[in-house]
């Protein structure tokens, strides 16, 4: 049966389309653009939880018969029996969370440990469309092409023997400026962290003639004293602030992709961390001052 009506994120990803024969306005301008999408998400998003908070009833009674349920946040909690409950379909929910975390496990166990770990940044101004063509091509790499082997490099190319692929590292994988040259970095922030004189992403790393474990079993990776340079505004980087790369991959995506050895164990948590810590979020609590006064026990 033909529907009447779209969505709201349907008309929207309508409008969102750039069409022969159409004013083309809206894609011209810049962060206004980028202005617009975020307004509009966030209007789709109040709906929804509008949406969720009026239906509470019909939710709550196919929800509490799901296993999930047991281990959802406050469920157990007696008090807690007002609030509101978000599905698992809600997106950055503890059940979906939860739901995330447990396909994670039951992936590592029908597959075993991953083999590598692969993190592939593209700046904003890329469309998504290119960024999901992008890693279909390079999970295509990967499952059909084999470009892993012992390929995981953290040194920086000849610019004499291999110009294409000094380039792209240049370009895409060294890390910094950051430190003294610029303080304002975001690995930067936490002064805590730099007592070591490095950044809060260990930067620069130390120099090293052969690929080693350390002590907690973690990967240190080779970065011979070569003599290659390269200047980034008032620094100069060399092997030492270099983020382990595929070099070929590099030079075919163009991009900021990170591979790592994924040895077993602790990068299982890390891998998963990144499954399921969810949106940035922060707790705030507002108190009558003079409440306290009077009780000190408040
Ligand atoms: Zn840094």
């Amino acid at each position: 049966m033909r529907r009447q009506f779209v969505t709201q994120r349907e008309y929207y990803a309508f409008r969102l389309q750039y069409r022969n024969g159409e004013g083309h306005t809206i894609f011209q301008a810049g962060k206004a653009l980028q202005h617009f999408c975020i307004d509009a998400y966030s209007s789709i998003e109040l709906n929804r939880v509008a949406f969720l908070r009026y239906h509470q009833p019909q939710l709550r009674a196919e929800v509490y018969q799901g296993l999930q349920d047991v281990m959802a946040w406050g469920d157990l909690d007696g008090d807690k029996m007002g609030h509101i409950v978000l599905p698992g379909t809600y997106i950055g929910s503890p059940r979906y969370m939860q739901q995330l975390y447990h396909d994670a496990m039951a992936v590592v166990e029908f597959f075993g440990n991953p083999d590598l770990f692969i993190t592939f940044t593209y700046k904003p101004m890329v469309v998504s469309r290119v960024f999901h063509i992008k890693l279909s091509t390079l999970i295509d790499d990967i499952k059909k092409n084999y470009y892993f082997g012992k390929t995981i490099a953290t040194e920086i190319p000849d610019p004499q023997q291999d110009p294409v692929g000094y380039e792209a590292v240049c370009k895409f994988i060294l890390h910094g400026p950051c430190g003294e040259a610029n303080s304002n970095a975001p690995c930067m922030r936490d002064k805590k962290k730099r007592a070591n004189g490095k950044c809060s992403k260990q930067f620069p790393k130390d120099f090293n003639s052969a690929t080693t474990f350390d002590k907690f079993g973690n990967v240190v990776y080779r970065r011979s004293n070569t003599g290659v340079e390269v200047q980034k505004g008032s620094m100069t980087l060399d092997n030492r602030h270099v983020v382990p790369y595929n070099r070929n991959l590099l030079v075919r995506m163009q991009a900021h992709i990170n591979v790592e050895v994924c040895h077993k164990g602790k990068l299982i948590k890390y891998l998963l961390k990144y499954v399921t810590k969810g949106p940035d979020r922060s707790l705030v609590i507002v108190e009558n001052a003079n409440a306290s006064q009077n009780n000190p026990e408040m």
